[in-house]
C-alpha cells in the first residue's frame, strides 16, 4: 500500500515503510520531532544511544487492522547535573507509556465497552478489525477517567438489587438534570451521608421513607429539605391496609361462607323454576302439555275417589292407559325410545372418563379414536352435551347447568376494595365489601382513613398531616402511623413540592438493563463507570 493513502496515522509520526498483507497493514514510523527533551531535566538531546521498536495496534484501515511499528531512539541527557545519565523518545500524543496501542484505539474500545459491556463489545471489536479480549476491553473500561457531573442540587435517592432480596445498593438521581448523579455500592446510612457530606450543594432530597436514607440525610446534608415520595407512602400505605385485612381473616371467611352458602341456594331456587335449556327440550315439553294436563286429571279425579272406568269414560282414555299411569310415581315423560347408536359399546367407558372429570369432547373423542372406535367426534360432542344436562354434575361450572361459583376476592384485593365506594362495586364482590363493612368495623375505619390519606397526599384534601396522623393512632394502621411521626414535614413536602423518586426509577431499569448485559461479571466499578458514562 503507497504511503499517500496512509494520511492518518498521528501527525506526530512519519511514516517510512508500509507493508500490507489481506488481513493486516503493518506501518514502519519514526516521530517528526527531532530534538527530544530529557523527563527529568527537561534538556535537549540528539546524542543517540541507540533504537528500539515499538510495537502498537491502531485504527483500522478499509477493513484491515493496523499495527505501527514506531522505530525510537534512546538518548544520552548530556546535563551532568542530571541523575539520568539516557532517556527514550515518546511521541505524547501517540499512545500512554508502555501501552500497546494508540490512544485512539484505547479511546474507540472503551466506549464500546461502556455501550455494550465485556464480550459483546470484544465481538463488536473483531469484526471491527480493532480486535481485543473481553477482559481488555473491560480493563480499559475500568482504567477509564471517573466521569465528572455538575454538582446536584435536587437528589432522590433509592435502592437498587444487585440481587433482588439479598443485596442493594443506592442510586443517587440528579433530578433537575434527570441523570444518575452517582452509584454507590451499598445502602448503609455512612456511606450515602459521607456522599451528601461531598456534594454539599445538595438542598432538597427526594426518598422513601425507609429509616436508611433519612438518618443518612440527616447526618449528611443536615439542612436539606426531605421529601418523601408520595408513590412509596401509597405503597406503604397499601401494605399496612393490607396487613390489617390479613389479620381480620376469621371474619372475612366467615362473611364470605355466609355469602357463598346464599348464593348457593338462591341458585338452587332458580334452577328449579328454570326454563328447559334447549329449544328442543322446550318443544318436547309444549307438544306434551296436553296429555300432561290430562295426567293431571287422572291423579285428581283417582284422588277424589273415582273408579279407573269411571276415570278413562270421563276422560275418553282407554283404561289400560289410566291404570298404567296410576301404578306410575310420577308423569310418564313420553319419550321415544332410544335408538341404538354407534356409540353405545362405549358408553361405559365414556361415563367413567366423565366420573373421572374429563369433560372435553374432543379430548374423549381422541381417546375413542386411540381405542380404535371410528366415531364422529360430532357423535361424542352430542353425548358430551346430554350428559352435562342431565345434571348431578358440580364440576360442570361454565355450561348450562350451574352458575360460575362466586370465590371471595384476596387480600390485596378486598384492600384495594374497602377504599373503594362499595355501591360502585358490580355483583357479589360489592356485597361481600358492603357486608363486611358491616360486620369488621375497625377494617372499614382503617380503609376510610387510607383513603383520607391518599386524598391528602394528592393535594385532594386540606386535612393536615398531624390530624390524621393523630386519628390513625387510635386505628389498626397505627404501626404506619407510628413509623411516619418523625416525617411529618417530610409528607407535607411531599403534598407541597413537585419532586418525587419517580426519575430515579426510571433510570434504576436503565441501571437494570445495563447490569444484565454484563451478566454481573464486571464489578461494581464498570457498573458505575457505564451508568454515568452513558448518559
Ligand atoms: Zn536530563
Amino acid at each position: 500500500m503507497p504511503k499517500r493513502l496512509l494520511p492518518f496515522i498521528p501527525p506526530s509520526l512519519r511514516v517510512v515503510a508500509v507493508t500490507a498483507k489481506p488481513e493486516h497493514v503493518m506501518v514502519l514510523a519514526v516521530p517528526r520531532s527531532t530534538e527530544p527533551c530529557c523527563p527529568a531535566c527537561s534538556n535537549r538531546s540528539h546524542s543517540v544511544h541507540g533504537t528500539y521498536e515499538r510495537h502498537l495496534a491502531d485504527l483500522p484501515c478499509q477493513g484491515r487492522s493496523v499495527g505501527l511499528c514506531v522505530r525510537l531512539r534512546r538518548l544520552r541527557c548530556r546535563n551532568p547535573a542530571c541523575p539520568r545519565r539516557t532517556f527514550s523518545e515518546t511521541p505524547p500524543d501517540v499512545a500512554a507509556p508502555h501501552a500497546r496501542r494508540s490512544r485512539r484505539l484505547h479511546d474507540l474500545q472503551r466506549h464500546l465497552g461502556l455501550a455494550l459491556g465485556g464480550a459483546p463489545a470484544a465481538r463488536l471489536a473483531h469484526r471491527l478489525a480493532i480486535p481485543a479480549s473481553p477482559s481488555t476491553v473491560l480493563r480499559i473500561v475500568r482504567a477509564g477517567p471517573a466521569p465528572v457531573a455538575l454538582p446536584p442540587r435536587v437528589i432522590a435517592i433509592d435502592e437498587w438489587a444487585w440481587r433482588r432480596g439479598h443485596r442493594y445498593g443506592t442510586v443517587i438521581v440528579d433530578l433537575e438534570r434527570r441523570v444518575i448523579a452517582d452509584l454507590l455500592p451499598d445502602r448503609e446510612t455512612e456511606a450515602v451521608a459521607g456522599w451528601l457530606r461531598r456534594h454539599p450543594g445538595v438542598e432538597i432530597v427526594a426518598r422513601d421513607r425507609a429509616e436508611v436514607y433519612g438518618e443518612a440525610v440527616r447526618l449528611g446534608a443536615p439542612e436539606a429539605v426531605h421529601v418523601l415520595d408520595r408513590w412509596h407512602l401509597l405503597r406503604n400505605l397499601g401494605e399496612a391496609l393490607q396487613e390489617a385485612v390479613g389479620s381480620e381473616h376469621a371474619v372475612i371467611r366467615s362473611v364470605a361462607r355466609t355469602l357463598g352458602d346464599e348464593r348457593a341456594a338462591a341458585h338452587r331456587t332458580e334452577q328449579s323454576h328454570a326454563r328447559p335449556a334447549t329449544a328442543v327440550d322446550r318443544r318436547r315439553l309444549a307438544r306434551h302439555a296436553p296429555r300432561r294436563a290430562r295426567h293431571a286429571e287422572v291423579l285428581q279425579l283417582h284422588g277424589a275417589g273415582a273408579s279407573v272406568s269411571g276415570i278413562a269414560r270421563h276422560l275418553d282414555l282407554d283404561r289400560k292407559t289410566v291404570r298404567c299411569w296410576l301404578r306410575r310415581d310420577g308423569p310418564p315423560n313420553w319419550a321415544k325410545p332410544a335408538r341404538p347408536c354407534i356409540i353405545d359399546p362405549y358408553r361405559a367407558y365414556l361415563d367413567q372418563r366423565w366420573s373421572e372429570g374429563c369433560r372435553n369432547a374432543a379430548a374423549l373423542a381422541r381417546e375413542l379414536d386411540r381405542l380404535g372406535a371410528r366415531i364422529n367426534p360430532r357423535v361424542v360432542r352430542a353425548w358430551a352435551t346430554a350428559r352435562r344436562r342431565a345434571g348431578g354434575d358440580t364440576l360442570d361450572v361454565g355450561g348450562q347447568g350451574l352458575a360460575r361459583p362466586w370465590k371471595p376476592p384476596g387480600t390485596r384485593r378486598i384492600a384495594r376494595l374497602l377504599q373503594s365506594d362499595a355501591e360502585g362495586i358490580a355483583g357479589a364482590d360489592g356485597v361481600f365489601i358492603a357486608r363486611l363493612r358491616r360486620t369488621a368495623p375497625k377494617l372499614a375505619n382503617a380503609a376510610d382513613l387510607a383513603v383520607r390519606f391518599a386524598r391528602m397526599l394528592r393535594g385532594q384534601s386540606s386535612e393536615p398531616v398531624p390530624d390524621w396522623l393523630a386519628a390513625a393512632r387510635s386505628s389498626v394502621l397505627k404501626r404506619f402511623a407510628a413509623g411516619l411521626q418523625r416525617e411529618v414535614a417530610g409528607i407535607e413536602n411531599a403534598i407541597a413540592l413537585p419532586w418525587s423518586t419517580g426519575p430515579a426509577e426510571g433510570e434504576i431499569s436503565r441501571l437494570k438493563t445495563i447490569k444484565r448485559q454484563m451478566y454481573g461479571r464486571a464489578g461494581f466499578e464498570l457498573l458505575r463507570q457505564r451508568v454515568l458514562n452513558t448518559v
